[in-house]
Parts: C-alpha cells; sequence; structure tokens
C-alpha cells in the first residue's frame, strides 16, 4: 500500500482537476473551512490505483456548508450545481468535475429507504459510508491538517485495504441500504478485493429480512450502470453479476434472475468493447448492450419483469425486447449474406447498443463483419443522394429503393462514380414504373 503524503497525493491526482481543486482549497483556507478528499479517491490512491474522481468532504454544521464554498471558490467560467436536499454540490469545468458534500450523518427509518440526512462530524460522515475500504479522508485544508497531515480512518479502514478486503461497517448494512451489494460485487471485483465473513453474514441477513425486494427500480438501474460502466476501468461485469448470482442477491431482487451460462462470454467480451472500443462509438449507453446479452437466454416474461424491476421502461424497454427477439434471425442472415453492401442494409437499422451485443455475442466470422462494416462502411459516402435522384425524375419511395440500391452496389464495389449510380437510379426507377402493383422492385439482385 503506498505511504500517504500530500505531494504523492497530489500527484496522483487527476492533472486536469487540479486548478479548480487549488481554487476549492484556498477558499477554504481563506475560511479557515474544513476540507478532506474522501472515499473513492484516497482508497484508490493508498492501493495504487489511477485516481478518476475527486470527491471532497466539508466538514460543517449547516447542510449548506459544501454548497457555499463550491459557490464563493468557483472561478469565472466554472458551472456550480447545487443539491441542497442533500448537501451536496459540483464545480464542472471542461469536463473536469469536483464533487463537494457536507459532512453529515445518516440515519434509516425504513429498509431500502432513502436515509434522512443530518449534518454530522467527520467520524460520522466515515461511519456512514458502505465499506471499511470507503472509509478514509485525507487533509487537504489548513484548518483541515490542523492536528495531523495524515489520513483519517473509521476503525478498522486502513488494515482492510493493507489486506485488501471489502468489509461493512455494521451487521445493519445491507438491511439499511441493499444496492450495497451491487457495490459490493462491482467494487471487489474490480478492485481485487476479498469480502469478508462479517459482510458475507450481514448479506445473508439483509437477503432473510427480503429487503431487496423494496429498492426502488431507479436506485437499482444507477447501480447496474455503474457497474457496466467499470468496464471501462478494468472492471468485468460478467464476473461481477457472477458474484451477485453466487451470493443470491440476483434472485432476491427479482425472483428466478440469474446470470446464464451462456450470457458470461459475450459480456466479458462487451466489457473488453467497453474498455477498448473496437469502433468509434458516439452514443454509446454500454448498459443497454449488456442487459442485451444478459437478459437475451432467459425466459420472456421474466425478462420483461427484469426490466420492470430496473424500472427500464417506454421505447428504451421495448427495443430491449425487440432486439432481443430478433437476434438469432440477425445473426442467421448476417452469416448468409454475401458481400459489404448486403452486411451494410442488414447493420444499417441497428443502434449502437445492438451492434455491440451483436459483436459480443458473434462467432469470429461475424465479428469481423460487423467490425469492418463499422470501422469502414457505414461512414462511407455514396457518390448520388436523395437530391441527385429527385433532379432526374424520381420520386416518391423509389427515392429511397434506388438509394439503398446504388449503396450496396457502390459498397460491393458494382460502381464507384456519380454517373454510374444515376445509370442504376435510372433503371431501378424504369423497373418500378413497370412493376406488378405491390411488387418491391430492389435496386440490384442479391447473390447467395
Ligand atoms: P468508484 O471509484 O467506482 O467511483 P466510489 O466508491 O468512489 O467508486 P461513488 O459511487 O462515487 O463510488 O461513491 C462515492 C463514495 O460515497 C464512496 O466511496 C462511498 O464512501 C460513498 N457511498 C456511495 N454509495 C454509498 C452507499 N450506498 N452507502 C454508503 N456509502 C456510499
Amino acid at each position: 500500500m503506498k505511504k500517504a503524503g500530500a505531494e504523492a497525493l497530489r500527484r496522483a491526482l487527476p492533472e486536469a482537476a487540479l486548478p479548480l481543486l487549488d481554487a476549492v482549497v484556498r477558499e477554504a483556507d481563506r475560511r479557515r473551512a474544513s476540507v478532506w478528499l474522501v472515499g473513492g479517491p484516497v482508497r484508490d490512491w493508498l492501493l495504487g490505483v489511477a485516481v478518476r474522481d475527486v470527491d471532497l468532504l466539508v466538514v460543517g454544521d449547516d447542510l449548506a456548508a459544501a454548497g457555499d464554498l463550491a459557490e464563493r471558490a468557483a472561478p469565472d467560467g466554472v458551472r456550480v450545481v447545487r443539491h441542497p436536499r442533500f448537501g451536496t454540490a459540483e464545480l464542472h469545468h471542461q469536463g473536469v468535475v469536483i464533487e463537494l458534500a457536507t459532512s453529515r450523518r445518516e440515519t434509516y427509518a425504513q429498509a431500502g429507504a432513502l436515509p434522512s440526512v443530518s449534518p454530522g462530524t467527520l467520524d460520522d460522515d466515515l461511519a456512514r459510508r458502505d465499506f471499511g475500504a470507503n472509509a478514509l479522508a485525507f487533509p487537504l485544508s489548513k484548518t483541515a491538517r490542523a492536528n495531523d497531515n495524515r489520513v483519517v480512518e473509521a476503525d478498522g479502514a486502513l488494515r482492510d485495504l493493507e489486506a485488501r478486503r471489502l468489509r461493512v461497517q455494521h451487521s445493519g448494512s445491507f438491511r439499511d441500504d441493499p444496492t450495497r451489494a451491487l457495490r459490493a460485487a462491482r467494487l471487489a471485483q474490480r478492485l481485487g478485493l476479498s469480502v469478508t465473513r462479517s459482510t458475507h453474514a450481514a448479506l445473508r441477513d439483509a437477503l432473510r429480512a427480503g429487503v431487496f425486494g423494496v429498492v426502488s427500480g431507479e436506485r437499482l438501474r444507477r447501480e447496474f450502470v455503474k457497474l457496466i460502466d467499470d468496464a471501462a476501468i478494468g472492471g468485468d461485469p460478467s464476473r461481477a453479476l457472477r458474484l451477485l448470482d453466487d451470493w443470491h442477491v440476483l434472485g432476491a431482487l427479482e425472483p428466478g434472475l440469474c446470470l446464464d451460462r451462456s450470457a458470461v462470454v459475450p459480456l466479458r467480451r462487451l466489457g473488453r468493447a467497453i474498455a477498448t472500443p473496437p469502433w468509434k462509438s458516439l452514443r454509446h449507453r454500454p448498459w443497454r448492450a449488456a442487459l442485451l446479452l444478459w437478459l437475451a437466454p432467459l425466459p420472456s416474461g421474466l425478462r420483461k419483469r427484469v426490466l420492470e424491476r430496473l424500472a427500464v421502461r417506454g421505447e428504451v424497454a421495448r427495443s430491449i425486447t425487440v432486439a432481443i427477439r430478433q437476434r438469432d434471425a440477425r445473426l442467421g442472415a448476417l452469416a448468409r449474406v454475401r458481400g459489404r453492401g448486403a452486411v451494410d442494409s442488414l447493420l444499417g437499422p441497428l443502434d449502437e447498443e445492438e451492434l455491440h451485443a451483436l459483436y459480443a455475442v458473434g462467432e469470429p466470422k461475424l465479428r469481423r463483419r460487423i467490425l469492418r462494416y463499422a470501422t469502414e462502411d457505414r461512414t462511407r459516402r455514396t457518390p448520388a443522394s436523395g437530391r441527385d435522384l429527385v433532379e432526374i425524375g424520381l420520386s416518391g419511395p423509389v427515392v429511397g429503393r434506388a438509394l439503398e440500391g446504388i449503396r450496396e452496389a457502390f459498397l460491393d464495389g458494382g460502381l464507384s462514380s456519380r454517373d454510374e449510380a444515376l445509370v442504376l437510379a435510372r433503371e431501378i426507377g424504369r423497373r418500378s414504373r413497370t412493376a406488378k402493383p405491390g411488387r418491391r422492385v430492389v435496386g440490384r439482385k442479391r447473390q447467395g
């Protein structure tokens, strides 16, 4: 484990965040505020893994302390977002985000519900955290450093890190907040921490108490999204889900839910694609691709219930259900078609998540086809546009068909210039005029 020291810590923090962090600490020093780096970043620094987040704790007896400090510290051009109900705030500048939270104590009136929050001391704040490994803080401002310039821990937190273990801070932890089970699987897997016996006992106790059924779908989905996003920083979603299955958490979230063996390899492959994207994906939401893979082997009724349980509704839920239903037919067609043009027209209508899910599940030959489509073909511009076709006198649905035909022929190497494209368009137009009504005229006879 790393030795704690202010200079070493500074070197470990994301460089882009330093100017903003310095502005906060300067303002804290002016106001004699006690500001600490807290939780995940301290843990990651001591474990020697990359620190990505800058999470700050502002010790104060008014929940507004963090928001007030954020507003006063924000240099010009920095956006401040306050969440008064939670006593937190964020500073946003050119993609950098710094989070500030007022020190708090939390009480859970009901298992699985959100806690009531009130101002608390630094120790209260460390004690409310999910695991010992996260109950750590390092002083940044002069007031925080007053006594010492060292990591402050909740009892046993540093020993946990040293032994690389994940331990809940009290036996009712999962009863209070069952989403911590998802966090446990995610962190244990990503950071290679072993889950202690007392933590397993606390989990069994929460499972017996039946609290997993009462957590809201939105909260579950948020943790599930993090679990998938973690692949970008070395997590393996298939292994985290496997842990949750082994711990009987999946079935407690929704009866019958499990991780089918056939989904393991595709989920692992998806994880690798999230870490190192095989092609540029602009609006790729990995969690949707993960749901496509995870839920595909499950019976359709269960699939529907799981989507509802995770508060995945409306168009998103519908598109996941439809994509799963069509998946095998798509894979079959992708294996059968010949030519890059045919692959393009097959894959063209798919959204980014479906494409990633097909890539994760496909055989090597299909993966090569998908990769070539995603990296080369789909961005190629055909030599004639819809406007060109209108100019030569085509109108109505035949314009779309002619464009399709031109695109296929172009990607297959059958034509390359605008003139050749227009010849084909005229031919398609002519054939559509002579075709029997209701009969579809395709641009080009497909082989195979
Ligand atoms: P990562 O490094 O993946 O972001 P993290 O531990 O920093 O993990 P966050 O979700 O950013 O995770 O949470 C920030 C901190 O807030 C955690 O370190 C933890 O101390 C605390 N925390 C988050 N969720 C909970 C929870 N459900 N119960 C108790 N403490 C929590």
